[in-house]
């Protein structure tokens, strides 16, 4: 599967808003959005004027897309899932992405950024149910337990990220047993539940995808 390989930061610096993709480094001052460095290109100050719907509504699927570290081909199969589902097709494409196990990984604090939790996945270091699982887009259930294999409890980035991040505690619907590096995905999230993303508007995106 095909994964971005340039300067991350520059991925936040071209939506002027901290998408959270570099674990520690985010919540410190080296921060390139906390020092208010501007978007990159030539003249950033010419792409400044207002934008157009569809400038507003793809910067809008971007943002959503590169938080989940997500390509446009996946990103799109999950939108067109959420549309076939019951219920409204913004929320239910937050509830899936959410459900992704390199994310439900990185929400249990076994990883300090979603890319990290992807790596952790797909080198075979975790577990659903007890079962070996090497894929990252894996949707996780109600109930699902996620831990870390038994072989892998020594892994620095797994230690390091629960003794930095544990403390803060998961979202509420899922639980965590630091010391056993196991947890569960109590329920599936409502939107309303997922507060930590900022100001995304998923209408936008359902409008960009209806053209
Ligand atoms: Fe880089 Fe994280 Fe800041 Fe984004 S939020 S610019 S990934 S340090």
């Amino acid at each position: 599967m095909a994964r971005y390989t340039g300067p991350v930061c520059r991925l936040c610096r071209v939506e002027q808003k901290k998408l959270m993709l570099k674990g520690n480094r985010c919540k410190s001052d080296k921060c390139p959005i906390n020092k208010k460095r501007a978007a990159p290109g030539k003249d950033p100050k010419s792409r400044a004027g207002k934008r157009s719907d569809y400038g507003v509504q793809l910067r809008e699927k971007q943002k959503l897309k590169r938080i989940y570290g997500m390509q446009e081909k996946q990103f799109r199969l999950f939108f067109e899932r959420a549309l076939r589902m019951p219920g409204i097709t913004g929320e239910n494409l937050f509830v899936l992405l959410e459900r992704r196990l390199d994310n439900a990984v990185y929400r249990l604090r076994f990883a300090s950024s979603r890319s990290q939790a992807r790596q952790i996945v797909l080198h075979g270091h975790v577990r659903v149910n007890g079962k070996k699982i090497t894929i990252p887009s894996c949707l996780v259930n109600a109930d699902d337990e996620i831990s870390i294999a038994d072989g892998s409890r020594n892994l620095t980035i797994v230690k390091d990220s629960l003794r930095e991040f544990g403390k803060s505690g998961v979202m509420p619907w899922l639980s965590l047993d630091p010391d056993a590096m196991k947890g569960k995905f109590l329920a599936v999230p409502r939107r309303s539940d997922i507060t930590d993303l900022g100001d995304i508007k998923e209408q936008m995106i359902i409008e960009l995808y209806s053209k």
